[in-house]
């Protein structure tokens, strides 16, 4: 109105305009069709809906292990909380702290050999220690370049605009070495911000990755919530398997909440010194003003800690590898034959909605992906295997996708 000034964004960072606006006719189409906002009980890992009591299996879960619904991990969140005798004991811990996060923190840094930190969640551990790593208070003391991988999870990447007033940030290529390396030889100090594991199958390539941070003294921070527990002896994760540079220039944060079975977070550190630790919980964002993770977590936590320590562990990663095989034996897919638990199932992104729907009906719950969501050309149905499914849920699974992708195909034939 009257000389009243209209603020255009800078969109450096983030567009929530092309965000919503692209991304909201996505949901829509997908709640229409029955595909989201579904809700429905669990009982013996079979999901009812509330409204129609229509049962089916989900194949879209990332619990890997199925370690969330084990009795010990169920028992140990409700001795937990008994055992503390609070939820949360509510101020900051650098005051005043309880001793569960200690306990969780000792256990989780023994399991994967490194000094672990807890956060309540990866996103909110991410949000409070990229700015840390860009301003140079984590780490050496140089300001680091902050580049961020192209396909680098949103919780990172919603950390830019932050990093953006500590240090510079640029977004690289997909693993592009030749873009990092030619940072690193142009500025003091580089941070590349990636994914161990991908959400699509593939694995950073932490080999090389070590030559540049041996050469150029970089910073990577991880983020390997998709391979720990699934992967590698004891869980550790693809990350800790392989990279030969686990010392202070490689910080790696994983959820809990995914093949670990519980909730929370953990920040995998080497080398660090206490000062460093305390910087972070004084000033790594939520980890200091907000609620921790909660005994009842904690408890469920160390048990799932403990079943990593075990033979099952081993048991189960092999029931989620077999489970793998068979799905690859019966469907094709560009992910066919890696150890990773996602399959995308190509539809068209005209057919896809429709062939969710199918499958859905038949009884099991895989995500459609489509543009906008995901680049054209690159839509399907979006299946995650784990380790409690069981054979014959899977050949059916199996029978019913290529029931659909046949019908999809005929009726791309049509068009
Ligand atoms: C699932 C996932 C997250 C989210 O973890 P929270 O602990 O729920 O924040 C973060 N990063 C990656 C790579 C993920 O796959």
């Amino acid at each position: 109105m009257t000389g009243r000034k209209r603020i255009e964004p800078p969109h450096r960072y983030r567009d929530n305009d092309k965000a919503v606006g692209v991304g909201n006719a996505f949901w829509d189409l997908s709640e229409r069709n029955g595909l989201a906002g579904i809700v429905a009980e669990l009982e013996d890992g079979v999901l009812r809906t509330v409204d129609t009591g229509h049962e089916f299996v989900n194949f879209t879960c990332c619990s890997y292990l199925d370690l969330d619904a084990h009795p010990a991990v169920i028992e140990g969140a409700v001795a937990a909380v008994r055992r503390f005798g609070v939820l949360d004991h509510c101020i900051p811990r650098s005051r005043v702290q309880i001793p569960a996060l200690l306990e969780l923190e000792a256990s989780l840094g023994e399991l994967f050999g490194a000094q672990a930190v807890s956060a309540i969640s990866a996103g909110v551990a991410s949000a409070g220690l990229l700015p840390l790593i860009a301003s140079g208070h984590l780490g050496d003391g140089t300001r680091p370049l902050m580049v961020f991988d192209k396909n680098c999870h949103v919780s990172m990447a919603g950390a830019k605009a932050a990093c953006a007033d500590e240090s510079e940030v640029v977004t690289g290529g997909h693993h592009d070495l030749d873009f990092l390396e030619d940072m690193c030889k142009r500025y003091e100090r580089v941070c590349y911000v990636v994914d161990g594991a991908d959400s699509l199958g593939g694995y950073a390539p932490v080999v090389e990755l070590a030559k540049l941070q041996d050469a150029y003294d970089m910073l990577v921070y991880y983020d390997d919530s998709h391979s720990v527990s699934a992967y590698g002896e004891r869980g550790v994760g693809y990350v800790r398997t392989h990279s030969p540079a686990l010392d202070e220039r490689t910080i790696t944060v994983a959820t809990l909440n995914k093949a670990f079975g519980t909730s929370g977070a953990m920040i995998l550190l080497d080398g660090y010194p206490k000062h460093t630790l305390r910087v972070i919980e004084r000033f790594a964002g939520a980890l200091c003003y907000s609620q921790p993770v909660n005994t009842a977590a904690v408890g469920a936590s160390l048990a799932s800690a403990e079943i990593h320590r075990t033979e099952e562990l081993r048991t189960l990663q092999a029931r989620l590898r077999a489970n793998i095989e068979l799905f690859d034996r019966h469907v094709k897919t560009e992910q066919s034959g890696g150890a990773y638990p996602i399959r995308v199932v190509p539809m068209s992104d005209e057919t896809v909605i429709d062939a969710g729907r199918r499958v859905f009906e038949a009884g099991f719950y895989v995500s459609p992906v489509f543009f906008p969501i995901v680049s054209r050309g690159t839509a399907g149905l979006r299946v995650m295997m784990r380790a409690g499914q069981t054979e014959e849920q899977i050949r059916r699974l199996c029978a019913v996708l290529i029931e659909v992708g046949a019908q999809a195909a005929s009726q791309e034939a049509e068009r």
